[in-house]
Formats: C-alpha cells, structure tokens, sequence
C-alpha cells in the first residue's frame, strides 16, 4: 500500500483522510471486496449517535471507589497522579518583556514512591480555568455542584472508567475534558447531531466536510476554537452528560523538563514555564491550559503531578566534557545539569570534565532567565564556557 505523509503543522486529520479515502479503502476493496456488495453506512446525523455511557446522579457524599480492573489504561494518570504543594512562584523575565516564564519549584516529600532522576521529565495534569467550565455548564445547562457516576450503556463494553468517580460535573469539566484544544473535524461532525438549529448543524458539518478543509483550518485551528468557543457560537446545541463525555477529548497531561538536580533536591522538583498567552483573530487572549494553571497556582495549593523517566543522561563517565545548546526554556534541563555536575564535583568530589553552555534568548535586560545563577556557576568553575547570543 501507498505511503502516506501528514504534516501536523497544518492539517493532519485533513492528510490522513485524504490517503485514507485515496488510498486505503481503494486498497482494501480492491483486494477484498471486488466482487462483494459495499453496505451502505447510516450517515444520518439527525439521529442522537449511539452513547457507550450511562451517568447516574447521586448524592454529594458520593466518594470515588475504584478498582484498578475498573480503570481506563488510556487514562491511568488520573488515577495514579500525586498532589503535591507547590512551594514556590516566581517570574524570571523582567518587566520590560511582556511575556512570562515562572520558575515553579514542587514539593515532592510527602508524595510517596514519587521519585525523579536528573533531567526527567514531569507530566503536570492541567486544570481548566474557572470561567471556562462556567461558560461550558452554561452553555449546556450542567449543574456545576451535581455528583455523579459514569458506567457503560446498556449492550456496550465497559472499558474501564475514563476517569475517578464518582465525581462532580465541576471537577469532571476542570480536570478531565479539553474544552480549549482545537476539535478535530470528526469532532465537529459528531457535535452536529446535537445542534438544533439547522444553521448551526450546517455550519459544523461544512467544516467536518472536506470542501470545509480550509474554513476549518481558518475558523477552528488558526483561530485557536476550542468546545468552549463553539458552545458559545452554536447555542443550539444540547448533549447530555454521557453523550458530552463520550465526544469530548480527554484534557491530557503536559510535560517538563525538570530544571532540579535530583542530587541536590531530593524532596522538590523545579521547573522553568514559559506562559502560553497570544491575541487570537477574535481579540479574545488565548491562555494556555496547564502553563497558565502553574503561573497561576500559589504557594501552598497543590498541582497533581507524576514523573516520566527520560533519556536524556549526563554521561556515567564524569570526567568526560559536555556541550549543551538551550535557548530559551530549553535551558531547563540544563540548570539540572549544571546542579548535577556540582554536587559532583564539589560532594562527591568527582572530576568533571568541561560543561559548555550555549544559551540564547531575545534581550539580556528582559529574558534572560536565571542569569545570576549561570554567573555563580561560572564562577565556581561548574561551568567552563558560556556562550551568549541575543537577536
Ligand atoms: C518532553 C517535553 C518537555 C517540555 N518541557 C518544557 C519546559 O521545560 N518548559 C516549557 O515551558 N514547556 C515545555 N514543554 C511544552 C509543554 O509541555 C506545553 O506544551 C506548553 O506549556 C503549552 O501547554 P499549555 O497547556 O499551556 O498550552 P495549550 O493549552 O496546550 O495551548 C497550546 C496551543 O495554543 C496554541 N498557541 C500557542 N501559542 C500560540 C500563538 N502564539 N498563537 C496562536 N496559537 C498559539 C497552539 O495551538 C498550541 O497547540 C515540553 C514539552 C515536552 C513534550
């Protein structure tokens, strides 16, 4: 069978539908179906789709009680994710930028079997803002206090919940739906059969069309669209909870690189965030889910984290010299490799070989993030060259 090429800079669900509609079924039929009759499929949208959960509202004393055979593997990390306080805050980019990357540091200490070699990286389960799933249980009419239970749907398979529950629909929105990642446009042919208004249906379904690719690409990805602004713009439509669950992608976690040396932070993790913000087409400020949660978190309150081993290693061989290249936050793993060498060096009195820097960001006076601490490890020999470059 053909090759086929998607570029997910652009439109990937587009590519992967035209090789699937160019290449694969023509394959598969000519090879299996030549002489077979092809059944029609039922591509009625004004029939509610079939809806493989079943919720159950009880009461607010509802506690979750999960077993780990009851749990969706897709979505382990909602069950196995720890909450840990975040310790410290703070802004590393001066205020003539008028861009944001906080340094984050987590403690760890009380988050037992959560442990993190140098240079891992941390998964941070994100949370969605509040005036997003205010204007998405508005839009859908959902009691934000209302307790309820998932299970499958009479006849269907259960495949583990997707999520812990019991749970309230305010937690389910916060945690557990992408309610501001772009729908893909299979995403939008499903959300049709919901909408009551025939001008809303047609609009979604023009977009999930492939003559819509292009008003998709416009008005959905390169707006930044995501189920909350559609909600808004098609009022008219109406999913219940099972049938918005079913449909609504899972919020997933997002990933950084530690910033710490484990050697020296045993009990906490730093980390170096750039704050996802932007104007979109609408004037509307685009906010990044999890980047923004961790700028905006404050000290004491707690981010729900889990560790993901890298392989990105300093070499066994200390004595041997390394050259890091990290513009930017691309720098994080290198602060933890710079701690690392040190307590090397000056703990386990090792000998380290050369650590060469290249760093580059836009201005000295206005992101170039932790300066100070690249000067001190200049000057306790840690670090042997710094390299500089400012466009
Ligand atoms: C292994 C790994 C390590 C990483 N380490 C780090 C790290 O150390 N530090 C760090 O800051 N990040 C790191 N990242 C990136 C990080 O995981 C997140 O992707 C990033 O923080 C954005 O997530 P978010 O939830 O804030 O944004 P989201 O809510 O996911 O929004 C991002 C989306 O917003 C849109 N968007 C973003 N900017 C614009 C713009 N200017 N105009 C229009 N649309 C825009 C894009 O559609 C983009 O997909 C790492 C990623 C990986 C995979």
């Amino acid at each position: 069978m053909e090759f086929g090429y998607g570029d997910d800079d652009d439109d990937l669900e587009g590519d992967f539908e035209t090789w699937k509609d160019n290449v694969f079924w023509p394959t598969l039929k000519e090879m299996y179906m030549k002489d077979a009759e092809v059944p029609i499929l039922n591509d009625d949208v004004d029939q509610l789709p079939e809806c493989a959960y079943e919720v159950e509202y009880l009461d607010k004393t509802a506690k979750p009680e999960m077993q780990p055979e009851q749990i969706n593997n897709a979505s382990k990390y909602y069950f196995s994710s720890y909450d840990c306080p975040v310790s410290v805050v703070r802004e590393l980019r001066t205020k003539e930028d008028s861009g944001s990357t906080v340094h984050v540091e987590i403690d760890i200490s009380k988050a037992k079997g959560l442990e993190y070699s140098t240079a891992d990286n941390l998964g941070v389960l994100p949370v969605n803002s509040s005036d997003v799933i205010e204007s998405v249980a508005d839009s859908l009419g959902y009691d934000l206090d209302a307790t309820f239970a998932i299970r499958a749907a009479p006849d269907k398979e259960w495949q583990g919940s997707p999520f812990p529950n019991p749970t309230t629909v305010r937690e389910c929105l916060s945690r557990y739906c992408d309610l501001t990642g772009s729908p893909r446009r299979s995403d939008l042919k499903q959300l049709a059969a919901y909408a009551k208004d025939p001008i809303d249906k047609k609009a979604l379904l023009r977009m999930a069309s492939k003559e819509g690719k292009a008003e998709y690409k416009e008005k959905i990805v390169d707006a930044v669209f995501g189920l909350v602004d559609i909600l808004r713009m098609c009022p008219s439509i109406e999913a219940p909870l099972e049938h918005f669950l079913m449909f609504c992608p899972r919020l997933v976690p997002r990933y950084y690189t530690i910033s710490s040396s484990s050697s020296v932070h045993p009990k906490s993790v730093h980390l170096t965030v750039s704050v996802t913000e932007a104007t979109k087409k609408d004037g509307s400020i685009l906010k990044g889910v999890c980047s923004s949660h961790l700028a905006d978190v404050k000290p004491k309150e707690t981010v729900r984290v889990f560790n993901r081993e890298s392989t990105f290693r300093l070499p066994q061989d200390t004595s041997r010299p390394i050259l890091m290249v990290g513009p930017g936050t691309g720098v994080a793993p290198m602060r933890a490799l710079l701690q690392e060498r040190a307590f090397q060096r000056k703990k386990e009195k090792k000998q380290v070989g050369k650590s060469i820097l290249y760093f580059g960001c836009k201005k000295r006076s206005m992101d170039y993030i932790y300066e100070d601490e690249m000067k001190s490890f200049q000057k306790d020999g840690t670090l042997s060259q710094l390299h500089l470059a400012f466009s």
